[in-house]
């Protein structure tokens, strides 16, 4: 069975910046589980296994734009200090979650000043080159439910 849209790939995975560095990798007895065609991964990790089967390993090396988007300078932002919890130490390298517009942000704090905090919206990985190393593990069917919602469905776990 080849990786298409409406398949549940099963993958393991080791994740490099350009520097050789590993940012990221799959617990070695358990893949990432994920459904084809919905956006689950970054489009060229999923444009990369497009028609690939069990397994079949990959090397690819992705860019910026088909990974996590460069990195924008109107992303950073100066924030009030006392916009912030209180009586939690703001340090630069916190990172906070917000609900925006566009669903859950990430930010990065960058710099604490007297009253004032900088942040930065743009992803960890924004502006990194992405270079993976895959091998797929499973292909299967999605279920009907799976499809409707548009993500995988674990045996055993909660979902929404
Ligand atoms: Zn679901």
């Amino acid at each position: 069975m080849q990786v298409s849209n409406n398949k549940v790939v099963s993958i393991h995975y080791t994740l490099k910046n350009n520097e050789g560095a590993v940012i990221d990798e799959s617990p070695k007895e358990q893949p990432l589980q994920y459904l084809h065609g919905y956006g689950n991964l970054i489009p060229g990790l999923e444009k990369a296994l497009m028609g690939k089967s069990k397994e079949d390993k990959i090397d690819v090396s992705i860019p910026p734009e088909e990974a996590y988007g460069i990195r924008d300078d109107n992303n950073i932002q100066k924030v009030p200090k006392s916009q912030f919890e209180q009586g939690v130490e703001i340090k630069p390298g916190m990172q906070f979650q917000s609900q925006t517009e566009a669903g859950v942000q990430i930010f990065t704090v960058t710099s604490v000043e007297d009253d004032q905090i900088t942040v930065d919206g743009n992803h960890p990985l924004a502006g990194e080159t992405l270079n993976f190393n895959v091998e797929i593990a499973e292909v299967r069917e999605a279920t009907d439910e799976e499809i409707k919602h548009g993500h995988v469905h674990l045996p055993g776990h909660e979902h929404h």
